[in-house]
This record gives C-alpha cells, sequence and structure tokens, in this order.
C-alpha cells in the first residue's frame, strides 16, 4: 500500500501534464473500458483521496484507480518510449501533448457521478492528511470509535485518516514517542492529535520530490526507525525492533527504550 505522499506526488505530476486537455483516445484492455467514449473529452480535474487517484471529466465521469502495491501512473510524451511493457497498460489517456499510462493497477473503473457519491472506498475514507482541512474533534472521535485497536493499526486505518502508510506508521509513532501496540484508549487526545499532525507535516513535507525523508538532522538518516530492526535507535542507542502486526501482520519498526511500554506479544 503506498503512503499518501507517493499518490499526492502522482496526482501533481498528472494534473501538470493533462489536466484541461482534451481526450484524443482513450484505450484499455479491460472489456469493462471498451467503450467509455471519452475521445473529445476534457479532463477537468485530477486529485487524490487517500490512495485513490482521480481523474474527473467534463461530462462528471470519473476514472477511479486504486494502486495497492503494484499500480503506479506514468507521464510520456507522445513519441517517447514507455519504461514500462505495453502489456501492462491497464489504461491509456492520450492528449495532444501528453500521453498519461496506467501500468498494474489492480482497481481501474469507469464511475458516474452518481456511482461516485455512493462508492463506499472513498464515502468511507476518512480525512486526506494532504488535501483536507483538519477537524480535530472530528478526528478524536474517528480515532475513539475504534478505543480497543493497536494505535499502529488504527493510524494505518484509511476510514480513520487516510494517507498514513506503515513508513510513516514508525516514523510518526516513534517522533511522538508512542508505543505502536498501546490501545487507542489508553492514549490521551494530545497525543493522538500529535501523532496526526505530525504525520500530516510529514506527508507534505515529501510531496517535492526526492527521496522520501521522515528526520531532518545534520547527520546521515532519512528515518528513524523504519527498516533499522537490530541497529541502534538514532536517538537513545537501544536496538531498533520489528514485530509484525495487525490481521495484515504488516512490519511495525519502534524502539523499545524511547516508545516507553512498547511491547507485544513474542
Ligand atoms: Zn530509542
Amino acid at each position: 500500500m503506498p503512503e499518501g505522499d507517493t499518490i499526492h506526488r502522482t496526482a501533481n505530476t498528472l494534473r501538470r501534464a493533462i489536466e484541461g486537455a482534451v481526450v484524443t483516445a482513450f484505450e484499455s484492455p479491460l472489456p469493462k473500458l471498451a467503450e467509455p467514449e471519452l475521445d473529445g473529452r476534457t479532463i477537468a480535474r485530477v486529485h487524490a483521496r487517500g490512495k485513490n487517484l482521480l481523474i474527473e471529466f467534463d461530462d462528471g465521469r470519473v476514472l477511479h484507480s486504486h494502486m495497492k502495491m503494484e499500480g503506479s501512473w506514468h507521464v510520456y510524451r507522445p513519441n517517447e518510449r514507455w519504461r514500462v511493457g505495453a502489456h501492462r497498460a491497464r489504461v491509456t489517456i492520450r492528449t495532444e501533448r501528453f500521453v498519461a499510462v496506467c501500468f498494474d493497477a489492480p482497481v481501474v473503473e469507469l464511475l458516474t457521478p452518481f456511482e461516485l457519491r455512493a462508492y463506499r472506498p472513498l464515502t468511507e475514507l476518512g480525512p486526506d492528511l494532504i488535501a483536507d482541512d483538519l477537524d480535530d474533534a472530528a478526528i478524536l472521535a474517528r480515532f475513539r470509535a475504534h478505543d480497543e485497536d493497536p494505535i499502529g493499526v488504527a493510524v494505518m486505518n484509511q476510514s480513520i485518516v487516510a494517507g498514513i502508510g506503515n513508513v510513516y506508521k514508525a516514523e510518526v509513532l516513534f517522533i511522538e514517542r508512542v508505543d505502536p501496540f498501546a490501545p487507542v484508549r489508553a492514549i490521551d487526545d494530545a497525543t493522538i492529535l500529535a501523532i496526526v499532525h505530525r504525520a500530516a507535516e510529514l506527508l507534505k513535507k515529501n510531496l517535492t520530490g526526492g527521496k522520501r525523508r521522515t528526520r531532518f538532522m545534520l547527520d546521515p538518516g532519512f528515518e528513524w526507525v523504519y527498516g533499522r530492526s537490530g541497529k541502534p535507535c538514532r536517538a537513545c542507542g537501544v536496538t531498533v525492533k520489528m514485530k509484525r502486526q495487525g490481521a495484515q501482520m504488516r512490519s511495525t519498526y519502534y524502539c523499545p527504550a524511547c516508545q516507553r511500554g512498547a511491547s507485544a506479544p513474542e
């Protein structure tokens, strides 16, 4: 599952290339997209919601794509060589100046405005930490509805807040010194809001490009704990650990000293 910053970066790239342009050809090997009748339509808006990428046309229809782990959108000039084989293209949107290609995405579908309003993967999303103004009271209510979940699971639940993936989970909980295995009910409101606002800040810092970093110190190291199990904590020197967490068994990196009380069943 990509981090929210990846999807928003992709949306920014696509927006610059094709928003406002007229579709000269829309191609897809998917049967449900065989006759979309989009040629001549203008691309009205490109945006991201959580980990969903949405391309809206001027007739109100929306191409929804979810990248999961394997999907990606590329932008090319019309005569440019693609970096991925054409057989992996799910959708190709051609305009006069650019070609936007969606490779390997497991979910690509065209929704009517009516379908979009009722589409549960979108209506059930929490506030997008990059795109939305954050309503603290509403965010706390969403977390409190999952009081028994470990905080390391709750922050990645896109129906609570949208945008935090596995990297930001580990990093933000470290920065705020929170035990990833503690239940939401054990964490006070101020700390939950600190986690959410820190995540939003870091996601936005990583929109401009370059290698993702969640640590901004003069000494080397772009991450605090993510991917660092067995290595010394950059804050205290104690060995960083990794344990699997949640129904999806996601890796959770943490410092057992800095994130005091951090303990999971062995
Ligand atoms: Zn530490």
